[in-house]
């Protein structure tokens, strides 16, 4: 017997168009609209126009609008984008013991205020997704161990198959003491990088689990397998790392490759060589 051909498997490996051109009843409505128009710096960009809806879109289609809400200069972000991004460039150089990042360094998280690190994350969704106060993109943050697994450095809660989450919100949790051991970046700390990593991480399956549809026939493949680290997931923390590394020069790794390791029993389906080859696991 041919030990290494598992004929047992469930895993097949469908077209990219299998899983992308399947329409939808509940989300194909769902239409998002972006304008061009000119920042204040005159250039041309690409601003969403209709609000994102709760559960409304097909998963796909949130990776492509981080695709084009991430460009690759700072000065092709929309107003609000740039804002929030000089906004977050400040508290990285900001190395006063009081400041946010300097206090995430510390060996707990007693001096850093839940509420400090729901501000953060609106402020990177405003980033990265392009999110406004008319998206309703609240995401509640507890400093708390959500498993008992000591390994596991924050979790995001998703949908149930009727839409509803766990204390009727979306919540990142995060271990207040455990980090990974990374190094540091110039003034911020390992346990600093460690806690903005997995915050960026979490962040993702949380847009994701906010505004992907869980009706469409491809949710569960491109959301729901790997434990959330599915197709989507991968492309849009990919472009996220992408970005944080080369246009706002901070280097987080968001643990794409250790996400997929982690949840291997929780693969359906493989992804094809072109996919696993985008997703740029290092
Ligand atoms: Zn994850
Ligand atoms: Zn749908």
């Amino acid at each position: 017997m041919v030990k290494w051909k598992c004929e047992n498997t469930t895993l097949v490996q469908p077209s990219e168009s299998e899983t992308s051109q399947t329409t939808c009843a509940v989300c194909i409505n769902n239409i998002i609209k972006t304008k061009s128009t000119r920042n204040r710096l005159s250039i041309r960009v690409d601003e969403r126009t209709s609000p994102m809806r709760f559960l409304g879109h097909r998963p796909l289609q949130l990776d492509e609008l981080v695709t084009a809400s991430t460009p690759n200069r700072l000065g092709n972000l929309t107003d609000s984008q740039r804002k929030a991004t000089k906004a977050f460039l400040d508290m990285i150089e900001d190395q006063s013991e009081d400041a946010l990042l300097q206090r995430l360094g510390r060996r707990d998280t007693h001096d850093v205020k839940e509420w400090e690190m729901e501000r953060l994350m609106i402020l990177l969704s405003q980033i990265f997704f392009q999110i406004t106060p008319w998206d309703r993109m609240e995401v509640f943050f507890r400093f708390e161990d959500a498993t008992d697994d000591p390994h596991v450095l924050g979790t995001c809660s998703a949908p149930d198959r009727h839409g509803k989450f766990h204390d009727d919100k979306v919540t990142v949790r995060m271990s207040p003491c455990t980090v990974k051991s990374i190094p540091g970046f110039r003034h911020l700390n390992g346990r600093t990088m460690s806690r903005l990593s997995t915050l960026v991480h979490e962040l993702v399956h949380a847009y994701i689990n906010m505004y992907a549809c869980i009706s469409c026939l491809s949710y569960q493949e491109d959301v729901d397998q790997l434990d959330g680290h599915g197709r989507v997931w991968q492309r849009i923390a990919r472009r996220v790392e992408w970005f944080v590394e080369y246009v706002l020069h901070l280097p987080l790794r968001l643990g794409r490759f250790t996400a997929i390791v982690n949840n291997l029993e929780n693969l359906k389906v493989w992804p094809t060589e072109k996919e696993a080859k985008w997703w740029y696991l290092k």
